[in-house]
């Protein structure tokens, strides 16, 4: 596989793949997205993403990686992103429900999030998810050739403090093939003393921005993964695996109820 930089960069056979994968990766978002609703508890959430897996006969990516226990990261309200599904958490009318997964298909990964409304929530949530999923589309519209990896950042991070909001420093996207985190790190936020690098063709990047109404700083729950804002405030997440072609980015987990917002 050719290298940049230490970046793989896929060719059209495996870009093919990929889209595969992301294509089943959305259509389990899809049916996430159709099943939230005020009363399910989260663990059905990830009942329906391990049936969908089985019925496409392909492997949930998250559940063991790094020992991570479910194939869905569930995340409600203050929990910023990798929190477990439980069968005693209820969602509410006017929670928010981060839902993040990826699959592997023939040896390549597809990963993406979305955050969710659960019934009628406040504005302040609308608003959130709202700018959260504008800077994921800023984002992807920088990832293009003749631009750097940091643009992206840039972007993402611009849109969000321009309404107020914190991005999160502790968690960032990543390349991704055949390995679900792969270099380079994609950062929401332009980092001091980074390691920039311009945009290839073949380069797979999961763009994701974490995005919080109170403060970037985040706590780990003792079960070692989930991630909550410090203050409470409510964070949401959505995420594409997005591909750097010579004619723009081409988003491979683009589905009909989640645009990329541009091309
Ligand atoms: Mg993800
Ligand atoms: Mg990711």
């Amino acid at each position: 596989m050719k290298k940049y930089r230490g970046v793989y960069l896929k060719n059209e056979n495996e870009l093919a793949k990929m889209r595969i994968a992301n294509g089943m990766n959305s259509q389990i978002l899809d049916a996430l997205g159709e099943a939230v609703k005020p009363g399910i508890s989260t663990m059905f959430l990830e009942e329906i993403v391990q049936e969908m897996c089985r019925t496409f006969k392909v492997k949930p990516a998250f559940q063991g990686y790094c020992g991570f226990p479910y194939a869905l990261c569930c995340s409600v309200n203050e929990t910023v992103v990798h929190g477990f599904p439980s069968k005693d958490k209820i969602l509410k009318e006017g929670d928010i429900v981060s839902c993040d997964m990826g699959v592997c298909y023939e040896g390549f990964y597809a990963d993406s999030a979305r955050t969710f409304l659960v019934g009628e929530v406040s504005q302040e949530a609308k608003d959130l998810c709202r700018v959260t999923e504008e800077c994921l589309h800023y984002g992807i519209a920088a990832a293009r050739i003749g631009n750097t990896l940091y643009d992206i950042s840039a972007a993402v991070q611009r849109h969000a403090e321009k309404h107020g909001y914190k991005v999160i420093r502790n968690f960032v996207g990543h390349g991704i093939g055949a390995n679900l985190h792969e270099k380079p790190e994609v950062p929401n936020f332009v980092p001091m003393g980074g390691n920039d690098i311009p945009l290839q063709e073949g380069m797979v990047l999961a763009i994701e921005p974490m995005i919080a109404v109170g403060t970037y700083e985040v706590t780990i729950l003792p079960d070692k993964w989930t991630a909550n804002t410090k203050d409470g405030s409510l964070a949401a997440h959505f995420e594409h695996s997005v591909a750097i072609r010579s004619d723009g980015p081409e988003i491979l987990s683009l589905s009909s109820n989640f645009s990329g917002g541009c091309r």
